[in-house]
């Protein structure tokens, strides 16, 4: 690979322009020089940005449940000359006018994990498979988290419930332990990337030593966002292949999930980390979050998943965008996002095609987008079920408001409205919902 392509960017207007490129490729240099507030935004971007678009994000970031963390490298992918529908800052950084009213179903935690969590720090939802969650902070911070309710710092509209912490691990391992009938654990957070080599040994090999574990999944947004980490960082880097290693000989899978959500984000940078884990023998697999105004389009699509089959990394979820309190802007109609799987399902292998799936709110898993066994469209409620979890459940996703017609908009974001459409619709046990 050409030496230049290394910051695939090329541009001639960068906020970086004079950063030593040692500097750059360092993953502790892109920690420390990550930008945490609309100050630092101004002081190291102010020149690309006009100061009405300062006041934007400034005045967005009071409106929205996550904090902002970008470091340089996601910040070399915006192109300031066109912020406001960049669809790389779009993901990290709000702006007030493109903030909207909230669906009234939207919650905090909208897939529930806290009322499934049987000990702190782990989700306990599938039989057969659980969601430990090791730690609340990431490299990058993503507008739309659906973990908004512990992950980052504080905001003006959210106090953040972080108890991710090393102290309820030992809770967390000995309830797999004791519970035979898991053998699937993801570790994330927050992310993976954050945690000391010592750290990811102890779950890693904790976990694996456990019989009945016959998978671990890592999850790191890393990949996307500071691929740098998988070649400056190398006890981090080899402290991952060891844990795979050891996974290999006991006859377990260790894989790592990625998360991408734009083609632009698959650079040369990543190729190098790709080339490393490949070499390692380690498996990657992607979920992307599908984000109107990011990739909330056949062609975007299509070319993410070209660009991570290059790099093997397998694409393996699209997920429609979660009921998260101050999200709302980011959502797609269901009927869009099956619009969009036909689209793009032919365009490349089917193992190479990922599955569209809605996490149904409240706690239903991930359902294919075209499994759905109840619809309104006149009101936008979708429901699945999901008789694994609960089979005498159906679990109820809504479009946002923008699809519906202006009258039954109205009708939704009055007071009692909720209540009085779901109770006129029989649908009266999502209540609970409106209540959260
Ligand atoms: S990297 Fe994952 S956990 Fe962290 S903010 Fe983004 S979506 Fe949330």
């Amino acid at each position: 690979m050409a030496e230049t392509n290394l910051f695939h960017f090329g541009k001639s207007s960068s906020p970086y322009e004079t950063i030593a490129r040692s500097d750059f490729l360092n993953h502790k240099w892109q920690d420390r020089s990550s930008v945490n507030n609309v100050n630092q935004l101004e002081m190291i971007a102010g020149s690309f940005l006009k100061p009405s678009t300062l006041t934007e994000v400034k005045e967005g970031l009071k409106k929205v449940g996550m904090s902002v963390r970008i470091n340089p490298y996601i910040m070399e992918m915006i192109e300031w000359d066109r912020f406001e529908t960049d669809p790389i800052r779009r993901q990290f950084l709000p702006m007030l006018s493109e903030i909207e009213p909230d669906h009234p179903a939207m919650t905090i935690d909208s897939l529930g994990e806290r009322e499934t969590s049987p000990v702190p720090n782990l989700v306990h939802r599938y039989p057969d498979k659980v969601l430990f969650l090791v730690t609340s902070v990431c490299p990058v911070y993503c507008q739309f988290c659906t973990r908004s309710y512990a992950v980052g710092q504080d905001t003006e509209t959210v106090k953040k419930d972080n108890v991710s912490s090393p102290k309820y691990w030992d809770d967390a391992i000995e309830y797999i332990r004791s519970h035979p009938v898991i053998e699937d654990v993801v570790v994330s957070g927050g992310d993976i990337a954050r945690l000391k080599p010592a750290m990811i040994k102890k779950i890693g090999t904790a976990l694996l030593d456990i019989e009945h574990v016959r998978r671990i999944r890592f999850a790191t947004k890393a990949l996307s966002v500071q691929p740098m980490k998988f070649f400056s960082d190398e006890n981090w880097f080899r402290t991952i292949v060891d844990v795979a290693n050891y996974g290999r000989a006991l006859f377990k899978n260790v894989y790592i999930h990625s998360h991408f959500n734009h083609p632009n984000e698959v650079t040369p940078l990543v190729e190098l980390a790709m080339r490393r884990l490949h070499a390692e023998g380690i498996y990657v697999r992607n979920q992307t979050v599908l984000l109107r105004g990011v990739n909330d389009d056949p062609g975007t699509l299509i070319k993410l998943n070209k660009k991570l089959g290059r790099v093997n990394i397998q694409p393996y979820y699209v997920y429609a965008c979660d009921m998260v309190k101050s999200i709302e802007h980011f959502r797609v109609p269901v009927q869009e996002i099956q619009y969009l799987e036909r689209e793009i399902r032919g365009a490349t292998a089917g193992f190479n095609t990922p599955l569209f799936v809605v996490d149904a709110p409240g706690g239903g898993g991930k359902r294919d987008v075209h499994s759905f066994e109840y619809q309104n469209e006149e009101y936008g409620i979708i429901g699945y079920r999901s008789p694994c979890i609960d089979p005498l459940k159906t679990y109820y996703y809504f479009d946002p408001l923008r699809s519906l017609t202006a009258d039954i908009q109205k009708e939704w974001l009055k007071p009692g409205g909720h209540e009085a459409i779901l109770a006129e619709l029989g649908l009266g046990n999502l209540m609970r919902l409106a209540a959260e």
